[in-house]
């Protein structure tokens, strides 16, 4: 039974986020989409595709697969790309971490050879092991990686966006003016990073549509279904959990508890994000299908 708010879209209108964002907000529906990550182990491979294929069945408009910065897992994230590409409209991540502009083009061939013609363009961050990985590289900002692929390929180009304020920007302020330029490079939508409250993603949406930010922001949403790997994601994030949360979370010991408290804050967040006017739901799925698949349905995205 398809949820009666939301039907799958047309093959052909779902060749791009551009395209399925434009359809869902003709028909006044929210988009639904998952992110998943290259895992370590077969362990975690049987895992991520186990939850691919049951969140494939609530016909999911898009999903995502990160890369690692620097390149690590980076023949992970083409073998998982390869196989999602043919069921379903695929972005593929993409770093300028440690990468030239001769790389960068390999990557984007291969990604195109898969059938991934959406990239999400990132700087990546220097791995703990290799602190001047950035330094060292070619490549220094997402912007570049946005210009040469809009410049040398015909593909479609997402861009990172920051609720809380990106850790080394000053301001939400300058995280707009960055946007914008990305936006001038090429970029049509743009996805966050987590983050815990309705607020602060409005914050992000009208401080960027002041800087003539016009592309679509899609919020990411983190599902709390295990209270101590959402905090300490928060904290490498650099967003902060609100106290009245944090102080919920911790005021028990009992992890079905904290699992309640959290995925019923993580829907009602959803539920506002929806109400607040935002395009669809990005949810990080962890490679896990329970809690993405609570959430979607909790949010009435899913039936
Ligand atoms: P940039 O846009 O380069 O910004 C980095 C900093 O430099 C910011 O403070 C910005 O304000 C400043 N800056 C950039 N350009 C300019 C300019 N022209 N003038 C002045 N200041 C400038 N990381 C991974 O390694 N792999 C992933 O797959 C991945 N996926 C992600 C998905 C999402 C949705 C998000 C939100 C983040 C993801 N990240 C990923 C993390 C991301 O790489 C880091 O947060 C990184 O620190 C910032 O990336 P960025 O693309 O915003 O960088």
């Amino acid at each position: 039974m398809t949820d009666p708010r939301r039907e799958p879209i047309a093959a052909q209108k779902a060749s791009s986020v551009a395209n399925v964002l434009q359809a869902r907000a003709a028909s006044s529906s929210p988009s639904l989409s998952f992110e998943f990550f290259p895992p370590k182990d077969d362990a975690g491979l049987d895992r991520l595709w186990s939850a691919f294929d049951r969140l494939l069945e609530v016909n999911p408009d898009f999903v995502s697969v990160t890369y690692g910065a620097g390149g690590s897992n980076r023949e992970k994230s083409f073998a998982i790309v390869e196989r999602m590409a043919p069921k379903v409209l695929t972005i593929g991540h993409l770093t300028a971490v440690g990468a030239t502009r001769e790389s960068t083009r390999e990557i984007i061939q291969r990604y195109r050879s898969a059938g991934v013609n959406s990239i999400l363009a990132l700087r990546g961050d220097s791995p703990k092991d290799q602190p001047d990985a950035l330094e060292r590289g070619e490549l220094k900002t997402a912007l570049e990686l946005v210009t040469l692929a809009r410049d040398e390929f015909d593909c479609e180009v997402g861009v990172a966006a920051f609720p809380e304020v990106h850790p080394e920007s000053p301001s939400l302020e300058h995280d707009a003016n960055v946007l914008r330029l990305k936006q001038d490079a090429g970029a049509t939508f743009a996805m966050t990073q987590l983050f815990f409250t309705v607020e602060a993603y409005q914050r992000l949406v009208q401080t960027n549509q002041a800087h003539g930010v016009t592309m679509p922001i899609i919020p990411g949403l983190m599902p709390i279904a295990n209270a101590k790997n959402v905090i300490r994601m928060a904290e490498l994030s650099g967003a902060a959990i609100p106290q009245s949360l944090l102080a919920r979370l911790e005021s028990t010991d009992d992890e079905t508890e904290a699992r309640r408290i959290g995925m019923e804050y993580s829907i009602q967040l959803g539920n506002d994000l929806l109400s607040s006017g935002a395009p669809g739901l990005h949810i990080f799925s962890l490679n896990h299908d329970a809690a993405a698949l609570e959430l979607s349905r909790g949010v009435g995205l899913a039936s």
